[in-house]
């Protein structure tokens, strides 16, 4: 299996060359998803109503059905914070790349499904939209340039402050007094 954020890396700069991005945050992760991935990005109120959706699970963030090239977004939680919507996509498309690319089957996967996907699957999916949102070399650079002014951040790269706190840790940014 490939490295997720080895991919994201590959993902974007594809974008960056077939769509003119300049690299500058926030990641155009929705214009990616459509341009890119060809997916279709559309919002439900229950994404367990949704048709396709697997049964008996709890709530569901995301959905994508590989069948229809739809990622499905909870719409309360996608208007109650963008951040979190745009990670949301963001992982449905590792998803995409990682698992579901030329697979003809019917595939579905889920956010935050307990029995769904393996949680190896998610683990990748997770790490894939971290790299995706905030790229390594771009999120040094605007780290150290902000002297790590962390809302400053989340707002430059529209991602959640615990989303930013858990990329800058994984990537050994934080001083100690910060972890
Ligand atoms: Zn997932």
């Amino acid at each position: 299996m490939p490295d997720p954020e080895a991919v994201a890396m590959q993902i974007l700069s594809r974008y960056e060359q077939d769509y003119c991005y300049d690299g500058t945050p926030p990641v155009p992760v929705d214009e990616i998803a459509a341009s890119l991935a060809l997916l279709h990005i559309e919002e439900a109120d229950d994404l367990r109503t949704v048709p396709g959706a697997p049964l008996g699970l709890g709530r569901l963030s995301g959905l994508l059905l590989t069948e229809t090239m739809t990622i499905y977004v909870a719409r309360e939680e996608a208007a109650r914070s963008p951040g979190r919507r745009r990670f949301t996509i963001a992982h449905e498309l590792g998803h995409w790349y990682l698992h579901a690319e030329g697979v003809s089957d019917f595939t579905r996967y889920c956010r935050d499904a307990d029995l769904v996907a393996e949680r190896h699957m998610e683990g990748e999916a997770n790490a894939f939209a971290a790299a995706l949102l905030t790229p390594e070399p771009i999120l040094r650079e605007q780290a150290e340039a902000t002297g790590l002014n962390l809302p400053l951040l989340a707002r430059r790269f529209d991602v959640s402050l615990p989303a930013l706190h858990l990329r800058l840790l994984k990537l050994d940014l934080l001083p100690a007094w910060m972890r």
